[in-house]
């Protein structure tokens, strides 16, 4: 029987599936409360993971529980565990749009009110895989405290406070990218301006201190694709 946590990380790999986000490459991982360990599942498609395909992991690379094949850029969750400790999920995709972007060498414009916390995304940019611990560090710096990284040819990584953020967030970086790349066919994307931007940072910072924002955007979001994926056939 899966523990909540494994149960949860199943789901992300699902939703990232559903959404299209990681068909068939990409990987996330949930790191275990208060331990320098996380959950991953071993290298298979997203879409294809279940209960007995996780893996624990330590923030050296050594597989602790669990049977089979770890992801060669398990890496990226690796290095960014280990500067990060405010971090408890991280995703990694080949997204199409963010892809595109990425290999655009194009900056992120906070043009949308869902995808400008990655405005500025910073861009790691050497060709091949996050596939060592070196490569894996120089992502992670490049990154910063930043909510995402753009990897130029290959796609981007995402962390979050918890699982459903890192997951959430980085189906809202797809959108955003998306939304983008099509304006760029209509004029191209005109961002707001740093006034405009600044007057809503503070509106949800209010809400926030009032307590009155709307019912948790990530939550709303996971719940949705939870549901579609709790509908589909894997569980009929
Ligand atoms: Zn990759």
């Amino acid at each position: 029987m899966a523990t909540g946590l494994e149960e949860q990380l199943v789901l992300a790999n699902l939703i990232l599936d559903e959404t299209g986000l990681t068909v068939p490459f990409g990987h996330v991982s949930v790191r275990i409360p208060g331990t320098d360990r996380f959950l991953i599942s071993r290298a298979i498609a997203p879409g294809l993971v279940r209960d007995g395909d996780l893996l624990v992991v330590d923030l050296d690379g050594k597989v602790l529980e669990g049977k089979g094949k770890w992801h060669g850029e398990s890496w990226i969750h690796i290095c960014i565990y280990r500067t990060r400790p405010e971090v408890n999920g991280v995703v990694h995709t080949h997204s199409l749009y963010v892809t595109a972007l990425a290999t655009a060498e194009g900056t992120f414009l906070p043009g949308t009110v869902f995808g400008f916390p990655f405005a500025g995304a910073k861009l790691y940019r050497k060709a091949g895989l996050v596939n060592t611990r070196e490569r894996g560090e120089e992502m992670a710096r490049i990154m910063g405290t930043d909510a995402a990284v753009l990897l130029k040819g290959h796609g981007a990584s995402v962390a979050g406070a918890s699982l459903e953020e890192a997951t959430v967030k980085a189906i809202m970086m797809e959108e955003a990218a998306k939304i983008q790349l099509l304006a760029g066919l209509g004029g191209g994307a005109k961002p707001y301006a740093e006034d405009e931007l600044a007057e809503f940072a503070r509106e949800l910072e209010e809400q926030a201190v009032r307590n009155d924002r709307p019912a948790g955007l990530f939550e709303r979001v996971w719940a949705y694709y939870e549901d579609r994926v709790r509908r589909g056939p894997r569980f009929t």
